[in-house]
Formats: structure tokens, sequence, C-alpha cells
């Protein structure tokens, strides 16, 4: 039987790209959902004929009802909508590609159904790692990670002995747009500049947190969950390439890494094929023509946003939920122009030093401290000590 997928976000760039995939293998669509990008949606159902389409908006939801009439399709609004998206059945794999918290709901939802999920919306584990990692050993639900180093990551881990026997994670960052910067520079950089990122296409808010490093501190609390491996056996190597896609160390000094070339697609595929490897239409590494690499390490006095990641990634409770939460308004703030670069680590520092961590073991107490973070960064973002 051909395999049934719903994907959260195919409007974004990880859920057009899982699109593409899915057209090439020929996969079933089942569900697809978006916020308000209403265009794309009916362009994309009329392609691929699913069940369902969701979209968050309210707004959007009569307006693409009203365009889809004559395909029979369902569609549906709000918040619930995700939800009813990623459990609905028939399905093999969900892809969670919403950006932000957005997705907890959804991707616990798909958890309880006992889904597959190919996870892209990394804010979902950094905010509720240890619940989800739960939820889905519960509901033997398997996560397959679809971020390129955590797909690296699960590919070097297969087939090897014991989880003692793994010494380190090797993180590889590609140290953004501002690799080499100081802070003085750092306080000019203009939105435009923090979009340019040098080896990957992605949505405004990824590519943001890579400028600012967050998305690697994001991703080192992302393998934490994952890999249930505590942080500091995660080291974060920056490697300005983007080939080494993630590595693993073992005990006897061996480490083992997968390479590739820098296209989503690859990690994408394998997330929705795993174990199987199929041919895929992303260019292939040309060694012979002279592969260079680099490794050095990354600078936490620069980038303050990683150093607070990883900080955050230390203690127990609800840090990380506040860290994630802050750092989506602020970087919201700075692509409104809102806020200045070097504000988006003021912004997420001055959350943190206001909400002293709780303990996470409750869905409640979660979208309780992510709620107040969001409340309190937007205080401090409209505070005049903050626009540098
Ligand atoms: P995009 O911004 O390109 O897409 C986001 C998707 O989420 C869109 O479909 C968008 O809908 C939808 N969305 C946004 N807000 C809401 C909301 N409030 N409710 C419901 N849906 C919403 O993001 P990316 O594809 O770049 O990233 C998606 C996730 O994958 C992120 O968590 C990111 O960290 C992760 N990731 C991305 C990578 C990449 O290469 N892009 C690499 C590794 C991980 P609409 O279009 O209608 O606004
Ligand atoms: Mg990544």
């Amino acid at each position: 039987m051909r395999q049934r997928i719903v994907v959260l976000g195919s409007t974004g760039s990880i859920g057009k790209q899982t699109l593409d995939v899915a057209a090439s293998l020929g996969l079933t669509v089942r569900a697809i959902t978006g916020n308000r990008n209403v265009d794309l949606l009916e362009q994309q159902a009329r392609q691929f004929l699913p069940a369902l389409v969701a979209v968050a908006d309210e707004a959007a939801v009569v307006q693409l009802a009203n365009r889809l009439k004559d395909t029979g399709i369902r569609v549906l609004g709000g918040p619930d909508g995700l939800v009813e998206a990623a459990s609905m059945p028939e399905v093999d794999t969900v892809v969670t590609a919403v950006v932000g918290m957005v997705g907890l709901r959804p991707t616990l939802a798909a958890i309880e159904a006992g889904r597959r999920i190919a996870l892209a919306n990394k804010e979902t584990l950094v905010c509720a790692g240890e619940l989800v990692m739960k939820a889905a050993k519960r509901h033997g639900a398997e996560i397959i990670p679809v971020d390129s180093e955590h797909s690296a990551i699960f590919q070097s881990l297969l087939g090897q002995g014991k989880q003692s026997e793994v010494k380190r994670l090797l993180l590889t960052a590609s140290g953004g747009p501002f690799f080499g910067a100081t802070r003085e520079t750092l306080q000019t950089v203009t939105k435009a500049q923090a979009l340019q990122h040098p080896n990957w296409s992605m949505g405004a808010k990824i590519t943001v947190d890579s400028a600012t490093m967050m998305n690697k501190g994001l991703e080192l609390i992302e393998a934490m969950h994952l890999f249930q491996v505590p942080p500091e056996k995660i080291s974060i190597v920056v490697h300005r390439e983007s080939i080494v896609h993630s590595m693993v160390e073992y005990a006897d000094g061996s480490v083992i890494a997968q390479l590739g070339v820098p296209d989503m697609r690859l990690p994408i595929q394998y997330a929705l094929t795993y174990p199987a490897r199929l041919p895929s239409p992303v260019q292939q590494l040309n060694f012979a023509d002279g592969l260079s690499m680099t490794f050095t390490k990354p600078d936490f006095d620069t980038f303050g946003c990683l150093r607070l990641a990883c900080e955050a990634a230390g203690q127990e409770g609800t840090a990380c939920a506040v860290l994630n939460a802050a750092n989506e308004v602020a970087v919201a703030c700075f692509l409104n122009e809102a806020c200045s670069f070097l504000d988006v680590e003021k912004i997420v520092q001055k959350t943190m030093e206001e909400i002293p961590s709780q303990p996470a073991d409750t869905l409640e107490a979660i979208l309780k401290a992510d709620d107040l973070a969001r409340k309190t960064a937007c205080r401090i973002a409209a505070e005049e000590s903050c626009r540098t």
C-alpha cells in the first residue's frame, strides 16, 4: 500500500519540499495545513487532493472553503483544525513542519493516534521535550528527525551498540551569515542581512535563529530529548560548508558522520522512507573536484543567544519553554523591525532572568510558562531600555 501522510505547515519551506518529495515518491497526502496562505493551500489541495485542509487563521477559512467548494475537500479552521488533521485516520506519517510551539498540540495529537512523526518543528521538543518523548513511548509512536543535524545523528547511531558506548554527539553549525563578526558589527545588522543565510534557504524565523545562533542552541535541546543524552555530552562544531550534517563520537574514539549536499529534501525523504533508502533528485557530493571542509569552535561570547540556550539546556523544568517563547516573541519583533538584532538576545536574557524555572511535568505547566514568558518578553521588548 502507498504510504499515507499528513503535512502540518505544507505552505512553508519544509512543507513545500515535503510535498515535492511526496510527489516524486508517489505518496498519498491525506491532509495539509497552513496559517493563512490561502492561494498556495488551494493550489496544493487541487494537486494532491487530500481529504482535509486546515487553515489556522479563522478569517481565511471561509475564503478557502469557497474556493474548494467544487472539490468535496473538507476545510477546517482554527487551532482545532490542525489537531484534527494531525489525528485523522488512515495515516502512516505526520510531518510536523509548522513553525513555533503552536506545533505542540497537533504533535501530541498525532503521537496519541500512534502515528510516525517526521519531526521538523523543533520548538515543540524545545518547550516540551520530556512530555513529548514520554507520550511517544507510551503510544509506540516513532519520532524520526527531519532537522538535518538530527537526521545525521539518527543515521550515525543506526546499527551501533549500547547508548553507554556513545561518548558525545557532535552537532555541526554553519555559523550563519555573521560568522566571525564582533559585537560591535552586530549592532547595526539589518533584517535583510539577517535573512541572507549562506548555505540554506529556509523560513524567516529559523533564518534569524541561524543568524543569532539560537538555532544551534535549540538544536542542542532538541538533540538532548531525541537521543536522551545530557547537554554536557553534546558539542557544537562550526563547519562552514554544511556538508557534514553532524557526527557521533564513540567510546573508542571512532567518529561516524553523515555527509551530503545541503538540501533538506534529503533528510525529509529519509524520514519518510526510513529504514529504506530510495533514489532522490538531490545532487550528489563531488569528492573528486576537491571538496574542502573546515571545523572550528563556536563563539559563545559574540553569539549570546547560543550561550543562553546552552544555559537553559542545563536547567530542569520550564526553562527551555521560557527560552523558546521569549525567542519567538523577540524574533517576531526583529522581523517587524520593532527591535534591533542584539535586542533579540537582550529580550530572551531578561525574560529568563525574570521567570524562574518551574516543574515541567504537565502540558498545563508548559503552556502556563509559555504564556507568561510571551507576556514578559512583549513587555520587555516595548521598554525603552531594550532599544539599542
Ligand atoms: P516557514 O515559515 O517557511 O513555514 C511555516 C509553516 O507553518 C507555514 O506552513 C505556515 O503557514 C505555518 N504556520 C505559521 N504560523 C502558524 C500558526 N500560528 N498556526 C498554524 N500554522 C502556522 O518555516 P520553515 O518551513 O522554515 O520551518 C518549519 C519548522 O521546521 C520550524 O520549526 C523550523 O525550525 C524547522 N526546520 C526548518 C528547516 C528549513 O530548512 N526550513 C530546517 C530544519 C528545521 P503560512 O504559510 O500560511 O503562514
Ligand atoms: Mg538544523
